[in-house]
């Protein structure tokens, strides 16, 4: 614990992927002896998230204090989810004014998700420091500091560049089909909503991260270096992590999982399991191609599958129907070897577990941390939002993953099977494993003391009390 103790007021974007995060970062914030209140936004819209999902986070983390922000969801009901969510999170505002008003002691810091930059009006208006939490990794915060300065000087759109290379300081070079989704067409509204949101991230007092030194040195090497941000100052950035989630932020420590006392039951990494994060959900077709590579992989395996999109759009979501959608008789014939999932696993625990060997990911960045913390190889197939990056940054900058060919279009069975081989069984599969116990290792010594994280997050406060004296504690 740092010195005195301070008040944070975290602020999530809409959905449950931006707040699982925040609830991170409030439990490292807690064990450093701080309060930590999460203020959610929660609109009458179905993306959000619901009050119900809101209370079992509570219930599962009593010592985080949650307050609900009634606000109107955006009025332009046909626009892009993007732009929705950002007039939505605009809307928000004097809910969140009303929130820091209300609170007997002042708030010392806002910490904000990346896409909450609205929010910076009201902080600047009480005088509370704001810093953002990045809960991705630094190598996609460097390429989103600079796309609002590159994008306009590039001959077209990403989605019109296919496989050229987008060149963005610190990073290796990045395919344009691996740009994420809502950036591919330039003059979208989804697009310039991101720029814009890039674009006031700087005007933060600084950006934690939930990475951490050893993993990214050339993007945070970038980041420090100003280079990111041309003829502005970049923002100072604090790699606090990995922040991971270890089963009990989401309540999930309580009753066991039935597939973990399947894994149980089978010999050591011999398990590859194929989970696609909160949302990622393919096609029958591809599900069929999915299995028959499991199949004839002849591994073990563990998936958690879920219906195909076009039948989604439903809360709950609706059970995915195995028998139509997987090859005939194909749960029953791998019935020794294979568990077939619906919907959702204890991801956390399922990584952690010896039984498991290899991941095929969707490469969102908190399954990645999981797995890096876990000491676990990869397999990378890019779904949506900002994964072909973090795919590109594995693959080729940490080396800690193999991507599967074809991932933006249609996945072979053949090289399904080739690369759960070549994980499992070649001398690649080994090499990926000497590197991800050492990445492992250097996570977890990160957030011990001494750490580079710890002595961020050291930093960061630091910062923050200059800040406020700056301020002349206003607030
Ligand atoms: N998760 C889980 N079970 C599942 C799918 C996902 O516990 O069946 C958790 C996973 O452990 C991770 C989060 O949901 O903490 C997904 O976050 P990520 O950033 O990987 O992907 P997103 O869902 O945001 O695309």
């Amino acid at each position: 614990m740092t010195g005195k103790t301070r008040t944070f007021v975290l602020y999530p974007s809409l959905g449950v992927g931006h707040l699982i995060p925040m609830v991170e970062l409030a439990k490292h914030l807690l064990r450093h002896g701080h309060g930590a209140l999460i203020a959610v936004v929660n609109p009458p819209d179905t993306d959000a998230v619901s009050a119900a999902a809101v209370a079992r986070l509570a219930a599962a983390n009593p010592a985080i204090a949650f307050r609900l922000l009634p606000a109107p969801a955006s009025p332009d009901v046909g626009a892009h989810p993007v732009k929705r969510d950002q007039d939505t999170l605009q809307l928000a505002n004097p809910a969140l004014r009303d929130l820091l008003l209300s609170l007997a002691g002042g708030a010392d810091a806002l910490l904000l998700d990346m896409f909450c930059v609205d929010a910076l009006d009201v902080a600047a208006e009480l005088g509370v420091p704001a810093y953002f939490f990045f809960a991705s990794a630094a190598g996609d915060l460097a390429v989103f500091l600079n796309l609002p300065y590159l994008y306009p000087t590039l001959p077209s759109s990403f989605r019109d560049m296919g496989g050229a290379l987008v060149r963005c300081p610190g990073m290796p070079p990045i395919q344009a089909l691996d740009m994420p989704w809502s950036m591919r067409d330039r003059e979208s509204d989804a697009n310039k909503v991101r720029m814009y949101q890039w674009k006031r991230i700087p005007e933060g007092r600084g950006v934690l991260v939930n990475s951490f030194d050893w993993l990214e040195p050339r993007a945070l090497r970038a980041l420090g270096d100003g280079v990111c941000v041309p003829g502005r100052p970049t923002p100072r950035v604090f790699c606090i992590g990995p922040l991971v989630n270890d089963g009990s932020t989401t309540g999930e420590s309580g009753e066991r999982h039935e597939c973990l006392a399947w894994l149980d039951a089978q010999p050591k990494r011999s398990v590859v399991f194929l989970c696609f994060g909160s949302k990622g959900a393919f096609s029958a077709a591809q599900l069929k191609e999915i299995a028959r590579g499991l199949e004839s992989s002849g591994h073990r395996f563990l998936w958690v599958v879920r219906s195909p999109p076009e039948e989604q759009g439903q809360s709950p979501e609706p059970d995915p129907d195995l028998g139509r959608l997987l090859p005939a008789g194909f749960v029953d014939r791998n019935r020794d070897r294979g568990m077939v999932v619906k919907n959702w696993v204890p991801q956390a625990q399922v990584v952690r577990h010896e039984a498991v060997g290899a991941f095929v990911t969707h490469c969102g960045w908190n399954s990645a941390l999981e797995a890096i913390v876990s000491g676990l190889p990869m397999i990378c197939w890019p779904l949506y939002a900002e994964q072909g990056l973090n795919k590109a940054f594995m693959v080729e900058e940490m080396k800690i993953a193999v991507a599967l060919g074809r991932y933006e279009e249609f996945v072979k069975a053949e090289e399904v099977e080739a690369k759960v081989r070549l994980v499992m069984e070649a001398e690649e599969g080994r090499i990926l494993r000497e590197r991800l116990a050492v990445a492992r290792e250097k996570a977890l010594g990160a957030t011990k003391e001494g750490g580079s994280s710890e002595v961020a997050f050291a930093e960061f406060l630091r910062d923050l009390d200059k800040s406020s004296s700056a301020n002349g504690e206003c607030n």
